[in-house]
């Protein structure tokens, strides 16, 4: 993950005063593409009736890994999407990823606006944008890039900033990733927590669709986001999930959304503070305890590892001994999941602690071989 912001407050306006309405999770819903107008009014009118959604999303230009796929109905979607806005009165919001794309929306008054993971990676796309939209005031919605970079995330809401427009929230989509996941797009969820601690006045949305890929696990990331205190989710509804032209496995119907929002727990930010305040402190007690304790637990390692580094000198054996670190990996990886750990989490305390039990190894070998000479 690259991250080296600036932490300089910018100047994005409370997402009170842009988005008039209090529901908790502010929700933006709708299939990944519109396909037919009987589709889109069809989706509108249940969201509608779920009384859920603030906000109807479609995709109507769509970017497609390959070539060949459906790559969007382009202008007459936004037709679509007027109408159904006429019979629900629900505001829209689509996807624009160049000028033309801008100026078609804005032309059939969408109401908000948003860029996609594939474009917030390029600083010349986002641009384009942000001239598009020099002197008009819109909301902008910025994903995530599709790559863990927080500065190139950073950078796009910058450009739509710098453009004159100030109503602006992120949309945290998971990232791309090498190896298996469960997930679609890795949530990375340091990175959103980074881009919140350094920028709290940016409103974050989570997108659960995009990040898990199927509608199984939605619900536990949607969760999460609302246990991490975003603001929003925008969530893929569509009447006919299994048959939707783009990303079928991750659609659920406007009942099920309403049923997934309904389930989510929604934690009171605003409990009295001398309650949190004597709850969080116990708990943090504990924890203070049992990192000082870890600390030096470590310590006492590292003080075996140079022992071992003296040992080995002595006997003249090299440092890594493979066999023994397969050992280390599998019988920690067990006792690991015995504790509810993830893979992941081990697999990455494992190798530092090898790396700084190596790094003392080396120390100890080094500097006795210079005493010695
Ligand atoms: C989408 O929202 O349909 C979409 C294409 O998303 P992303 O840019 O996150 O891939
Ligand atoms: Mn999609």
């Amino acid at each position: 993950m690259k991250v080296n912001p600036s932490n300089k407050t910018l100047q994005i306006s409370p997402i009170s005063q842009w988005w008039p309405t209090n529901q908790q999770p502010l929700l933006i819903a709708g299939p990944c593409s519109a396909e037919t107008k009987e589709q889109v009014l069809q989706t509108a009118l249940r969201l509608k009736k779920s009384n859920k959604s603030a906000l109807l999303r479609a995709g109507i230009w769509k970017p497609r890994t390959r070539p060949n796929s459906f790559e969007g109905v382009g202008e007459i979607g936004l037709e679509w999407l007027a109408e159904a806005k006429e019979l629900t009165g629900l505001p829209t919001t689509v996807e624009v990823a160049t000028a033309q794309h801008v100026e078609l929306a804005l032309k059939h008054k969408v109401d908000v606006l948003w860029i996609g993971a594939r474009t917030t990676v390029n600083p010349f796309s986002v641009q384009e944008i942000a001239d598009a939209l020099k002197g008009v005031s819109i909301p902008v919605l910025v994903k995530n890039p599709v790559n863990p970079d927080l500065q190139l995330w950073l950078g796009a809401i910058e450009r739509i900033m710098h453009a004159g427009i100030h109503s602006i929230a992120a949309i945290h989509r998971g990232f791309s990733f090498q190896g298996p996941s469960i997930y679609r797009n890795k949530p990375m969820w340091e990175i959103p927590i980074s881009l919140k601690a350094l920028h709290p006045e940016i409103p974050i949305f989570c997108d659960p669709s995009h990040i898990c890929g199927r509608r199984d696990l939605l619900l536990s990331v949607a969760q999460k986001a609302m246990d991490l205190g975003m603001t929003g989710l925008m969530i893929e509804s569509h009447i006919d999930p299994d048959n939707a032209w783009s990303d079928a496995k991750q659609q659920i119907t406007p009942e099920t959304l309403q049923e997934l929002i309904e389930n989510l727990a929604i934690r009171n930010t605003s409990a009295p503070q001398d309650i949190v305040d004597q709850e969080l402190l116990k708990y943090r007690k504990e924890i203070d305890y049992i990192d000082e304790k870890i600390i030096e637990l470590l310590g006492d390692r590292m003080k075996i590892a140079e022992a071992i580094g003296e040992y080995k000198k002595e006997k003249n054996i090299t440092i890594l001994q493979l066999d023994r670190w397969k050992e280390i990996m599998q019988t920690r990886s067990e006792w690991s999941k015995e504790v509810g750990l993830t893979d992941e989490f081990t697999k990455n305390y494992l190798e530092q602690l090898h790396k700084e039990s190596i790094r003392t190894q080396t120390r100890v070998m080094n500097s006795k071989g210079d005493m010695t000479i």
